[in-house]
């Protein structure tokens, strides 16, 4: 699919005219990943972050919410929790908190792997390049780091640089982190103020290009203590994307057809913004894994990275059922085992075969 076609497809009128693409990402998504629907326990770790990105509700400076970190015993117990409840991997996911030291996240990879067969996935934004290399030593599989938007002006301005730092290039950090042979994730924000479709379809591009393992996209869902959730910024006079779900369910059909291998699930925006609906369409769209919420319910309202986010109020035990049953709905079946990539177990045979 070449530059153009992704941008007709995006343009193109709602309706019957885009279930074409919808037709032909399901059938991709089953050629290359199955029927499977992989879980993920997802395990929001911290809210504490050091960032101030003008997008997310857990911005340094959003003053209006109680911080929190889960300590290693609360996060083993999510651990267990994701055994017992039959998922694969567990996703440690959270702000850019300084407490979340290299040894702390260290020590609690290398207590989740002598515990439990679980893959881990990490999602701790941008960090040094030695503490993802011992991640990775203590056995780290996976890391998610989404590139937000392709438009390096926008992408610099909505998730500013630290003081006195240089604009942060998270493509050369993916390119480090698939040195490291970490399974690597990447993904966007869809209707960001300020995001035009040209940029859109560069994006999708961009996920071909990179050859990502995993992709997650979802709406941009503004948030009131955050500069564009205020309405801060003005999107006038250029030819703005929607932040709407059908015009994410848009992005994960194309994404899904640029990497046909990689595993890409149903996010929570398309179940925030679509309550009934949302997390099953991703998954009529292209999407083959979803992430139940495992983190304590005392915690789950403070990681408001949007407003009114979706399993804000519901148990991990509720989670996990609504997950079973949407799965059961489509007639597809819960994955088993840890559910790699097979874009990337492919990748790593090859290079291993030519190493040999
Ligand atoms: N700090 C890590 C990072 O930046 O990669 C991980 C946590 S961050 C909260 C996870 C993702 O939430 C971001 O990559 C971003 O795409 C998404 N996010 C944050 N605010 C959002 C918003 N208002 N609407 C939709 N997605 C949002």
């Amino acid at each position: 699919m070449n530059y153009q076609d992704i941008i007709r497809w995006l343009k193109c009128p709602p309706g019957p005219e885009v279930y074409p693409l919808r037709d032909r990402a399901d059938q991709i998504r089953q050629q290359y990943v199955g029927d499977a629907v992989h879980l993920r326990g997802l395990v929001e770790l911290s809210n504490i972050c050091s960032r101030n990105c003008l997008y997310c509700g857990i911005r340094r400076d959003n003053q209006a919410i109680t911080r929190y970190r889960l300590t290693a015993d609360e996060v083993l117990d999510c651990a267990r929790k994701a055994v017992d409840f039959g998922f694969g991997t567990l996703v440690l996911q959270g702000g850019e908190d300084p407490g979340l030291s290299k040894d702390f996240i260290g020590e609690l990879i290398s207590l989740i792997k002598s515990e439990t067969n679980l893959a881990v996935t990490l999602s701790l934004g941008e960090r040094k390049v030695d503490e993802w290399a011992a991640w990775r030593e203590a056995g780290a599989d996976r890391y998610l780091l989404r590139f937000e938007t392709s438009n390096s002006q926008l992408f610099n301005y909505i998730h500013p640089p630290r003081d006195g730092h240089a604009p942060c290039d998270r493509i050369s950090m993916l390119k480090t982190l698939q040195s490291l042979g970490y399974e690597t994730g990447s993904g966007v924000m869809i209707g960001i103020p300020g995001q035009t479709y040209e940029d859109l379809a560069r994006d999708i591009e961009l996920f071909g290009e990179l050859s990502l393992d995993m992709i997650g996209v979802g709406p941009f869902i503004p948030h009131p203590q955050t500069p564009l959730g205020a309405g801060q910024v003005s999107d006038a006079g250029i030819d703005q994307v929607p932040g709407s779900v059908e015009m994410g369910l848009r992005v994960l059909a194309l994404a899904r057809i640029v990497c046909p291998g990689a595993n890409i699930p149903s996010t929570t925006a398309f179940a925030t913004l679509d309550r009934q609906a949302g997390r099953e369409m991703g998954l009529c769209w292209g999407a083959n894994v979803v992430m139940p919420n495992l983190t304590p319910l005392q915690y789950r309202k403070l990681y408001e990275i949007y407003p009114s986010k979706a399993a804000s109020t519901e148990t991990a035990e509720e989670s996990r059922d609504a997950a079973f049953r949407q799965i059961e709905h489509l007639g597809r079946t819960p994955g088993s085992g840890r559910g790699d990539s097979p874009h990337h177990l492919q990748q790593t045979t090859t290079s291993k075969r030519k190493e040999g």
